[in-house]
């Protein structure tokens, strides 16, 4: 059995939860013919804690840096110094440790003269965050009593293309070195800890796959080496049938296909990487969803076909609060060619992302839903490229929720759309906009934020979902 674990940035941030996970690793390891790697995040907050920084440099504010740093100094150092027991072990993990946190000083000296933060140094500071989590995780094996090696994404292989920020890995030549790379420390049972997040373009710049990419990374490695199954550690249980602060009775899902799962993680992107399980769902390894918290649950399984038992029509109500709505309309849209895409251009020239599109028949009016975070640079550019020109109104609702309907069972199934929409009209609540893909995975709509609660628990009891097992 070969399994790739990816422990999130909360499952180590104390000595106490190291020592656990290397507990984890070390007594799955001990089963007969069990290879693992494992992929780790940096410890909760070090990524924030640099993106905060890149605003202190352009900022030159040396004081909030110097904090920084001694306070990165300081936890690492704790970790290490609780979380290892043999001295000689110890010493070695400091001596990295420090060497690392030396580096990074030594770099942000030099970036603090310049007050700019590019892409690709951006990328370069965030790797500070796993650089970091690695050793020590690697050096708490060894003092199990595992062989174990830590490397960095680059060192074992992931290559990427040059957009720092949200790199993409070329697939081909990362499985090639991968392998290259892994095989051997496996085939001499060592246990390889290996940063997530984390590649290197062409040219060998360090580069980063995305926010959350940790869960990117396992499921490459998964896919490159050929591992049987690719597990997910972090402090839930698993998916949720909806988000427990919003329905009590939420409960954890045994089992969805790569399609729900995908949809799911695309709406509550706090439980997955979206990108995640793209090289996983070409080789149809079954991903797990466990709490290193709660060891006796089983979590979540996803896999190419979960078993008949598992079938529902809905799976899950996922939510994506605190969103903006952008109406826009005008009489001369009316069978104008190219309006939508001069609207979606100008949009994306000023790289908003557009999460959900609704345009009437009559195309008289196109509704959109962007980030809040978005909303300002949206209306901006509609504004002043478009509007009196292709568009005649921009309307704008500031504070919208999307509900989406999950679950690969409502494909054909005739009455699903009227269940929905009763259920929420019951709470009258007012559904502002819909979209149905054609996949029929994922219905999905928009009510004021002040409403999604009611809606969401509505849904959630209509569909039996505290009931699924
Ligand atoms: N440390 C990175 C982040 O916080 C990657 C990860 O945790 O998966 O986004
Ligand atoms: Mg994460």
């Amino acid at each position: 059995m070969r399994i790739v674990m990816k422990f999130g940035g909360t499952a180590i941030n104390s000595p106490e939860k190291i020592i656990h996970v290397a507990n984890i690793i070390k007594s799955q390891k001990k089963k007969a013919d069990t290879q693992i790697v494992c992929v780790v995040s940096a410890i909760r907050g070090m990524t924030d804690g640099i993106l905060s920084i890149s605003a202190a440099i352009k900022k030159g504010d040396k004081v909030f840096i110097a904090d920084f740093l001694r306070e990165a100094r300081e936890n690492h150092l704790h970790l290490v110094q609780e979380a290892i027991k043999d001295s000689k072990l110890q010493t070695e993990a400091r001596e990295a440790i420090t060497t690392l946190l030396d580096e990074l000083e030594d770099i942000l000296d030099g970036i603090v003269l310049l007050a700019e933060v590019t892409a690709k140094s951006l990328d370069y500071l965030m790797s500070f965050g796993e650089r970091l989590s690695a050793p020590i995780i690697s050096f708490a094996l060894r003092d199990k009593g595992v062989s174990s090696e830590y490397l960095t994404g680059k060192e074992a292989g992931i290559l990427t293309d040059s957009n720092f920020g949200e790199a993409r890995p070329l697939m081909d030549t990362t499985k090639l070195r991968l392998e290259h790379k892994l095989e051997p420390l496996l085939e001499k049972d060592i246990v390889p800890i290996i940063t997530g997040f984390i590649g290197a373009d062409q040219n060998g710049n360090v580069t980063t796959i995305g926010r959350g990419g940790s869960d990117y990374t396992a499921t490459i490695i998964g896919a490159a080496i050929e591992a049987d199954e690719v597990w997910f550690w972090s402090d839930v249980n698993g998916l949720m049938t909806a988000d427990p602060k919003i329905v009590d009775d939420a409960t954890v899902i045994k089992e969805v296909s790569f399609s729900e799962a995908m949809e799911m993680a695309l709406f509550g992107a706090k439980y997955m990487h979206p990108r995640a399980l793209e090289p996983v769902m070409d080789t149809k390894i079954p991903i797990r969803i466990r709490n290193t918290f709660n060891l006796a649950h089983k979590g979540t399984i996803i896999s190419q076909n979960p078993t008949k038992a598992s079938h529902k029509i809905v799976k899950s109500i996922s939510t994506i609060r605190h969103t903006a709505l952008i109406d826009v309309s005008g009489g001369g849209m009316v069978g104008a060619l190219g309006t939508a895409a001069k609207i979606f251009d100008a949009l994306a020239k000023n790289r908003v992302n557009i999460m959900m599109i609704s345009q009437s028949p009559s195309e008289a009016s196109i509704s959109m839903v962007v980030r809040k975070g978005d909303l300002d640079k949206a209306a901006i550019t509609l504004e002043m490229n478009l509007l009196k020109k292709v568009i005649n109104h921009v309307n704008i609702n500031d504070d919208v929720a999307v509900i989406a309907v999950v679950g690969s069972g409502m494909r054909g199934i005739k009455g699903v759309a009227a269940r929905v929409f009763n259920a929420v009209a019951t709470q009258n609540v007012n559904v502002i906009m819909i979209a149905q893909g054609s996949s029929q995975l994922n219905l999905a709509f928009v009510v004021n934020d002040i409403d999604c609660d009611q809606a969401v628990r509505a849904l959630h009891h209509e569909f039996g979902l505290a009931n699924v097992r």
